[in-house]
């Protein structure tokens, strides 16, 4: 029997939903298509984001703070652990009842609460840039700033917005027992929102107040699974040159050099497109063998058979 196609999958924004119950009901069709790929004979690995869900609990925990003047204020780290569990509690679930309508009994699911380690040194520790959370009037956000510490920064004239640094992750704490649930046969949930963000401090791993990019971090999952597939799930099925343009033009087949060249062109938008295909490139070039693909949820099977989506290779 010829060895499985070991898979690290990246599910994007629309896999998950903006709301409790959108949620639930997106995961459904989530799980159709993760389990289409096993079906296929792939071995396969779930990362995913976390925006809204990260966003929804951070407000939760000011509002407690609103409510009791004795409970301090949530750490960004512990939001990002708590929407790991919420996640992963909702995609376990729908994997595993998925697997058993369609006969398969032998693949256990598990998530697994990942910690991400980054540099403390990072440049982007002196630059926030991602906004999470709610937007507040001028006057709450120097509350804010004042009592948790947050950078506020007016976002486009629609109002104040914590923003919060989005450092390269450098580890992933926990890939030695991701590596041996994967090996034995589980379905493992890993890096959730781009895992927990934490700095080493001798033996103590301190939460950091950052959300680490999903994309970068399911790239250095999949290397360090080495895996055959990098597949980024998102809300397009193909990558575009000069988006949204007159002159689009959809990209199938890019190797590593081209990629390269257009991301020097300034043909993907940072904070959505670029890091997809940064993380991309940096998986494809990383080993000979190694292809990362960009694609829509619903058409992963597709894209796996090499029949649509932008394909990077070496
Ligand atoms: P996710 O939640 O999956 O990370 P994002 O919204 O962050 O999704 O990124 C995907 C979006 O990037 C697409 O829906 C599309 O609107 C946008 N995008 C920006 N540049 C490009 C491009 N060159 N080709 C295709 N999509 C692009
Ligand atoms: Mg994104």
């Amino acid at each position: 029997m010829s060895k499985k196609r070991r898979i690290v999958i990246a599910l994007g924004g629309n896999a998950l939903g903006n709301t409790l119950p959108e949620q639930m009901a997106a995961v459904k069709i989530t799980a159709k298509a993760i389990v289409d790929l096993i079906e296929e004979g792939c071995e396969v690995v779930v990362a995913h984001g976390n925006g809204p869900q990260v966003g929804m609990v951070n407000n939760a925990m000011i509002a407690l703070t609103h409510e009791d003047a004795q409970q301090p204020n949530t750490p960004l780290s512990v939001c990002v652990a708590m929407s790991q569990a919420y996640i992963g509690y909702d995609l376990q679930n729908a994997l595993r009842e998925e697997l058993l309508n369609r006969g398969i009994e032998d693949i256990p699911v598990a998530t697994m609460i990942t910690q991400v380690r980054v540099d403390e040194y990072d440049p982007a520790f002196q630059s926030p840039s991602k906004p999470i959370g709610r937007f507040v009037d001028e006057a709450q956000a120097k509350i804010m700033e004042e009592n948790f510490h947050y950078v506020m920064k007016e976002d486009s004239g629609r109002g104040w917005r914590r923003v919060v640094a989005s450092p390269k992750p450098v580890e992933i704490v926990e890939i030695g027992t991701i590596r041996t649930m994967v090996n034995s046969g589980s379905l493992v949930i890993a890096c959730g929102g781009g895992g927990i963000p934490v700095t080493r401090q001798g033996n103590h791993l301190k939460g950091a107040s950052a959300v680490i990019d999903k994309d970068f971090a399911s790239c250095l999952l999949a290397k360090e699974l080495d895996a055959d597939y990098l597949i980024i799930l998102t809300a397009v099925e193909k990558v575009a040159l000069n988006f949204g343009k007159p002159d689009e033009k959809w990209l199938e087949d890019v190797s590593v050099e081209e990629a390269e060249q257009y991301i020097k062109e300034g043909h993907f938008a940072p904070g959505s497109m670029l890091p997809k295909v940064e993380a991309a490139v940096e998986f494809a070039g990383s080993k000979p063998g190694r292809t990362a693909l960009i694609t829509l949820l619903e058409k992963s099977r597709d894209a796996i058979q090499g029949r649509t989506g932008t394909m990077f290779h070496k």
